[in-house]
């Protein structure tokens, strides 16, 4: 990929098919997708290439053990169909990664997800033995016909304090079953754009290119110089995530309100007693406010996290001291005798998920599935595919 010849190209011949807007890691599949497929498609990403969304994950590859509790079957039997892809396809990123839920109640959330199934509540609230066993069985039965990674297993009391000393010893079980984590995932990003553009002459993609509407046409500027070139595609594929919303309404589609995002904040810390503790396992628990939270052993440190907070602006998002606070809490609630000194925080992050607009006062219930909208080209702007 060459920059300047890219930009040339443009100015050269602004005709294309295809107009992919977010080089995230939906506008790069598609991109990567139409490429292959020998279609005219150029990517434009105004910042650098997954550093959105794609660079602010939680790095779990998974099937989403949660969202069985909201019904969404269909994305959890998708999500581990990929998972495994991944594990196959990107070993060099990609990796297993066992995974212990500690649990402190038997019954508890089954009377919950009942009145959740029939509608009757979203409160999200603790989940008990019976909850997760019954999810656990089901996640190993969506993968039984290609089993690449062991099945789940429960710990009783005794047996989880051995294997994890630390944990909080009011305890009752521990169930461990077999996800996957992505040690650098705007890599695999990159890896995957590259790909594109290497096997496909019509493929062409530029970052720091701002996608906006010029009043009759649309146009990329070219951030670091300014340099604005007008480009007529025959389709845009809006795949700005967080800012899907923002696009739109930059390049004059006539869309309704699509998105409803939340920030996840996490943090990296170097604690080495934290990272003993885990003993090379994640740590999926509850907060005491039934929220999932995830530790994680990540590249020597540990990775803390998350939050989740309706947010307007995808472009200011940083972790704040209170969502600071509520992490390293919510750490204190599982390993209870392990502190973390404010300087051993390493690294924090935030990014926005791209999430459907929703009216949902528990942030944890809006839909996690993929959607994919369609506006019709009106006047000079094409039809955009909103995904
Ligand atoms: C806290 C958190 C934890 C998560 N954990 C996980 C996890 O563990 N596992 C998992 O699978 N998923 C996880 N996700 C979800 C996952 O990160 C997202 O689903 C995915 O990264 C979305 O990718 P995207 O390409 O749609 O959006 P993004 O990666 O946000 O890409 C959108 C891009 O569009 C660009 N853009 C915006 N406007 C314009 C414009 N006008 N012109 C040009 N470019 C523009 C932006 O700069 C951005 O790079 C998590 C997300 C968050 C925030």
């Amino acid at each position: 990929m060459n920059r300047s010849h890219t930009l040339a190209g443009l100015r050269d011949r602004p005709d294309i098919a295809v107009l992919v807007i977010g080089g995230g890691i939906n506008g790069i599949s598609v991109f990567r997708e139409l490429a292959l497929q020998g279609v005219d498609v150029v990517l434009a990403e105004k910042g650098d290439y997954c550093s959105g969304a794609s660079a602010a994950l939680s790095r779990m590859v998974h099937g989403g053990l949660r969202y069985l509790e909201n019904g969404e079957f269909k994305l959890v039997r998708e999500s581990l169909l990929e998972r495994d892809r991944l594990l196959r396809n990107a070993p060099h990123y990609v990796a297993p990664l066992p995974t212990t839920v500690p649990i402190f109640d038997i019954f508890s959330g089954l009377a919950n997800g009942a009145v959740r199934f029939l509608g009757l509540t979203r409160r999200p609230s603790r989940r008990g033995a019976l909850v997760i066993k019954t999810g656990l069985a089901m996640y190993d039965l969506f993968t039984a016909a290609r089993r690449l990674m062991p099945t789940h297993r429960f710990r009783g009391r005794a047996e989880t304090l051995r294997k994890w000393p630390a944990i909080n010893p009011a305890i009752r079980n521990s169930a461990t079953y077999y996800d996957a984590w992505v040690s650098r995932p705007e890599r695999l990003g990159l890896e995957m754009l590259l790909d594109a553009t290497a096997s496909a002459a019509n493929a062409r993609a530029l970052n720091y290119a701002l996608v906006s509407s010029t009043g009759d046409s649309l146009a990329i500027t070219d951030t670091l110089t300014g340099e604005q070139l007008p480009v007529r595609a025959q389709l845009v594929i809006n795949a700005t995530g967080g800012w899907i919303d923002l696009t739109n309404k930059a390049i004059g589609a006539a869309a309704q309100t699509m998105m409803g995002g939340t920030k996840g904040s996490h943090l990296i810390v170097d604690n080495a007693e934290l990272f003993d503790a885990l003993g090379g396992h994640m740590v999926y628990y509850e907060n005491e406010d039934g929220r999932i939270c995830i530790l994680f052993p990540y590249l020597g440190k540990v990775l803390i996290g998350s939050t989740d907070i309706r947010v307007d602006d995808p472009d200011k998002v940083r972790c704040e001291e209170d969502e600071q606070r509520y992490i390293l809490q919510s750490l204190a609630f599982v390993f209870p005798s392990i502190k973390v000194a404010e300087n051993q925080i390493v690294f924090r992050f935030a990014g926005v998920r791209p999430l459907p607009a929703s009216e949902d006062s528990f942030t944890s219930r809006i839909p996690r599935d993929h959607f994919c909208e369609f506006v019709e080209a009106s006047g000079r702007l094409p039809a955009t595919l909103c995904m």
